[in-house]
């Protein structure tokens, strides 16, 4: 495979991409599941010799893609979505063929301005004040890891960075149970341990306020523990909850411990102004995470993260040995200083032609649908006998159960090997419960109105 090669093939990759996308409403949303169904289809070890691209080709389309889960099937209502608008897979393409790595800014400078110009444009989109910046990592568990390793060295007066942590005061951080796993995960791997992650009390609305912060804080003072920042949920995975962000800020702010605002899923939404009553009080955080990957169609991977003042990040994360100074050019942004792995992908990009090719009127009105539609499938479902909503929607995200546990579980296994829709469970106090969640791309009305019609079919 050359360069011709790769000209010829590429065009009819582009031909596959657009019959696969076409016939996806024919396949079913998840995969069948029969562990080791495709490894059973490889040899066991590469070939000595090349092999025919021809060859190869045919391998793949018998093999992969019935072995796939459809995240881009317009009746995925699973986990959240991961969207790849068109328009996002079209800017992938080139930034593959030109295999670039963005570790600093002279390694490719398009891609470091680029990336800053959307910081910008995004920042705008969400109705954020001037005084964030923004960067891109992979995903929201490596912001998190990096905005909680800020939070720590800040804590310890960036002594962790050089003398570690053996001898360092304990530090506690604080989050309510609504918090993604990766808070968790970013709470261990930073070296603050689990024990020391205070999961807050939430309200009859699953939120955080601002009172039972304050009382979590104050607890661990009188114990002679020291805070070190807060961690807030502005849509949860399981439900989608908020917790109360203007009023959690002020208590952080008074007792001067920094916040980071876990927004994954439910930023994007904030592009449309009559949503972000729901995080009210976010001009007040010092870091933001969202992920244009899930809700917005810049895909996968593609994690914003908005800070106040990047200075106690770099300082935090950011090394510049001699090997990667750019000389005399002082001014420039590298932003592997900003973040945990040193090379870079060049996802700016995407983000570009997506915010161009739909417009952020087109990126609203798609949002507005998916809000409206989970809205008319929740009433549906709740009409059917046996059927309770557990959690109204937030957003476009709701939760049913039928009468126990039992009864639902074995629904949801009906309802995904039937393949029409897909959808995926949590727990709410203790429940098991089947989410709903709309959000892909593609999606029509049309396609939403299938969840409770096959509800409503598989129990017939
Ligand atoms: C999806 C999600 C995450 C994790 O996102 P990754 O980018 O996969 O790390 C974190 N928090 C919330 C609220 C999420 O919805």
């Amino acid at each position: 495979m050359d360069h011709e090669g790769l000209r010829l093939w590429s065009k009819r990759a582009a031909d596959w991409a657009a019959d696969y996308h076409g016939g996806l409403r024919d396949r079913p949303v998840r995969a069948p599941l029969v562990p080791g169904a495709v490894a059973r289809q490889l040899p066991g070890a590469a070939p000595e010799q090349a092999e025919a691209m021809e060859v190869i080709w045919q391998d793949f389309e018998r093999i992969v893609p019935d072995g796939m889960t459809h995240w881009q099937h317009p009746r995925f209502f699973a986990y959240f979505p991961a969207n790849a608008a068109p328009a996002s897979m079209l800017a992938e393409q080139l930034v593959n063929a030109m295999g670039c790595n963005a570790l600093i800014w002279q390694t490719s400078p398009a891609a470091t301005e680029v990336e800053q110009v959307m910081m910008g444009w995004l920042r705008q989109a969400l109705g954020l004040p001037k005084d964030f910046t923004g960067t891109i990592h992979d995903s929201a568990t490596t912001a998190t890891l990096s905005a909680v390793l800020t939070m720590r060295e800040q804590a310890l007066r960036w002594r962790g960075l050089t003398a570690g942590l053996s001898g360092a005061p304990v530090l506690r951080f604080y989050a309510s149970a609504e918090t993604h796993s990766s808070v968790d995960k970013a709470i261990r791997v930073a070296g603050i341990g689990q024990d020391n992650l205070v999961k807050v009390a939430t309200d009859d609305m699953r939120a955080m306020t601002g009172a039972a912060l304050q009382a979590a804080i104050r607890a661990d003072r009188a114990a002679g523990l020291q805070p070190a920042g807060v961690i807030l949920c502005a849509g949860g995975t399981g439900v989608g909850a908020f917790d109360r962000i203007a009023d959690c800020v002020a208590v952080a702010r008074a007792e001067g411990l920094p916040t980071h605002v876990d927004a994954a899923w439910a930023g994007s939404a904030m592009i449309c102004p009559e949503f972000r009553s729901l995080w009210a009080g976010i001009e007040g955080a010092d870091s933001i995470v969202f992920n244009p990957h899930k809700w917005l169609g810049a895909q996968f991977d593609c994690s914003v993260q908005f800070l106040r003042d990047p200075g106690a990040q770099v300082r935090t994360l950011g090394l510049r040995p001699s090997y990667l100074e750019t000389a005399g050019r002082e001014e420039i942004v590298n932003f592997n200083e900003w973040t945990v792995p040193l090379g870079r992908r060049f996802r700016a990009l995407k983000l570009w032609f997506v915010l161009r090719a739909y417009g952020l009127e087109g990126l609203r009105s798609r949002i507005r649908n998916h809000v409206a539609w989970a809205a008319e499938a929740r009433d549906q479902l709740a009409a059917l006998p046996g059927v309770a909503i557990i959690t109204e929607p937030r957003l476009s995200l709701f939760t049913f159960a039928l009468q126990d546990d039992a009864a639902t579980e074995a629904l949801l296994t009906r309802i995904n090997d039937d393949g029409r829709i897909y959808l995926t469970q949590t727990r709410v106090d203790g429940r098991f419960v089947i989410r709903v969640t709309v959000g892909s791309f593609d999606c029509c009305r049309e396609d939403v109105m299938v969840i409770a019609k096959t509800v409503r079919d598989l129990l017939a």
